[in-house]
């Protein structure tokens, strides 16, 4: 048996400034077939899950590209470039394979489609035909639509976040990919429906963690009603809202046998407690002054970490948000460090002047109008200038090798400042810390960008996490928002959101 594998996708935000080219969807280039495999085995990703399940089976895989982001909407011209790749391996390879297992994310969107993973199935289905079995993993923020589920056997959301089950997704996936190709070729039947519905309803990413009450309580009631009903699997999807576009809703997917109504029963208990829970999923955001304030009462030892929820780099953002940088370097309280803020034009002053040397002019806040104004800086000390190249130690990304360019720790006062010279990214560990040369213990204060995921690191270790949410493209503050796309009569933005009850079956 041989099946062809590779992850390839965009959570789209729909609000960043400029459209997303090939250069900025893959600034490191994709992760090419040859090397796909060993970057992924064992590795906590969708693909490490694939891998290890194909290999129980003894199945043979056949690599295609990997490349999962966040970003603006995508060019045209990278969709055409990023679908030219991946269908040069199916047309090269449709002959001798079984199936494709493929890790999408769910929340793409490009100038030319409103649902990236529909117009992928899609193109790829071209070459396949229909019958071709085809399974898929996704992204807790998968906005999902009923061409989705046509377009492929299987469906197979992660269910935590931070994201540390993505491998969990790519087993699971992988597993029923061959479950359905052995069925086709005499073994035991496969013979499962899948239901599913959405919500009218956002979910900030400020409640969206399932490390935390109320969605840890959602995740296993879901857990639990899996087991009820005898599924394959169920997912409560949060959606992606910063998509703008119809289906950036919540939604939940149940997969169980056929004509037993089991995953329809499924799909009607978890919508129906997640409805009626919606007031506990309205966010409760500070803004910097109040984040900060909360964190200098924190009497606990150690570090108390403030997040940047609106400025999330894993969520499309630009990186370069002021707001709470600026009132950290107003209120001057430390020792403190923020990591990081992307600025090239800072890091080459920095470079110029060298360790030891000072540097002025603006920071940050250049890419667009939401995320603050650039901050005036005079003399700042130049304490550390890396490559800015570290190995992930947060279970989300484990052992990925994350490059921020070339990287400048600055220091005003009591506050530092890591600068960074290539895409803005979630800090999600200390590594970043570790390649600015800046050691997590001697700070009480650490700010960084990011909504959940580095709770998956920091949780166990910080004294305290505090949220801070001004204004921004992933901010959960909804009603600040232009949508254009996304329907107007959902929770939170509309009190008279209303769900219809209405349940989809898909064979
Ligand atoms: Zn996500």
């Amino acid at each position: 048996m041989k099946v062809l594998i590779g992850m390839l996708g965009q959570e789209t935000n729909a609000f960043a400034a400029e459209h997303c080219d090939f250069q900025h969807f893959a600034p490191n280039g994709l992760v090419e077939a040859k090397d796909f495999i060993e970057v992924n085995k064992g590795g906590n990703d969708y693909p490490g899950g694939m891998i290890r399940a194909a290999a129980e089976e003894g199945v043979d895989l056949i690599p295609m590209v990997g490349n999962l982001t966040a970003g603006a909407i995508l060019t045209a011209e990278c969709l055409e470039q990023i679908t030219d790749i991946l269908l040069s391996f199916v047309e090269k390879h449709g002959k001798e394979i079984d199936g494709i297992c493929l890790a999408l994310h769910g929340a793409g969107r490009a100038e030319t489609t409103q649902d990236l993973e529909a117009y992928t199935l899609t193109k790829i289905r071209e070459v396949t035909g229909s019958d071709l079995p085809i399974t898929v993993t996704l992204d807790l923020h998968a906005n999902i639509t009923p061409d989705m589920i046509r377009l492929s056997q299987g469906l197979f959301g992660i269910k935590e976040y931070p994201h540390v089950d993505k491998a969990a997704a790519g087993f699971l996936a992988m597993k029923t990919l061959i479950r359905i190709i052995r069925s086709r070729q005499g073994g035991p039947a496969y013979d499962m429906e899948t239901a599913f519905t959405q919500l009218p309803l956002l979910i900030p990413p400020l409640i969206g963690s399932t490390f935390e009450w109320p969605m840890e309580e959602v995740r296993d009631y879901v857990l639990a009603c899996k087991e009820k009903y005898g599924l394959l699997d169920a997912s409560f999807f949060h959606g992606f809202p910063y998509t703008d576009v119809k289906d950036a809703v919540a939604s939940v997917l149940a997969i169980g046998p056929r004509g037993k109504d089991q995953a329809e029963k499924a799909v009607r208990d978890i919508a129906g407690y997640v409805w009626a829970r919606r007031r506990d999923f309205l966010s409760r955001a500070l803004s910097p002054r109040e984040a900060i304030d909360r964190a200098l009462a924190v009497k606990t030892d150690g570090y108390v970490v403030i997040n940047e929820s609106s400025d999330n780099p894993g969520g499309g953002t630009p990186g370069d948000g002021t707001y709470l940088l600026q009132a950290m370097l107003e209120r001057n309280a430390g020792p403190a460090i923020f990591c990081s803020i992307y600025d090239p034009e800072m890091v080459s002053l920095a470079v110029e002047a060298g360790v030891g040397g000072k540097v002025s002019g603006f920071l940050g806040g250049k890419t667009d109008k939401f995320h603050g104004r650039p901050i005036p800086i005079k003399d700042a000390f130049v304490c550390c200038l890396s490559e800015g190249v570290y190995i992930c130690n947060s279970p989300v990304q484990a052992g990925m090798v994350i490059s921020m360019g070339k990287t400048a720790r600055l220091r005003l006062g009591q506050v530092e400042m890591v600068v960074t010279s290539i895409m803005a990214r979630q800090t999600y560990c200390d590594g970043p810390f570790i390649a600015a040369g800046a050691d997590l213990n001697h700070y009480r204060l650490i700010a960084i960008k990011s909504s959940n995921h580095f709770k998956a690191f920091f949780k166990k270790r910080a004294a305290a996490i505090i949220t801070a949410d001004p204004p921004g493209i992933q901010t959960s503050q909804f009603d600040t928002l232009p949508f254009e796309h996304l329907p107007c009569n959902v929770w939170p933005l509309s009190s008279q959101a209303a769900y219809s009850g209405e349940v989809q079956i898909f064979f």
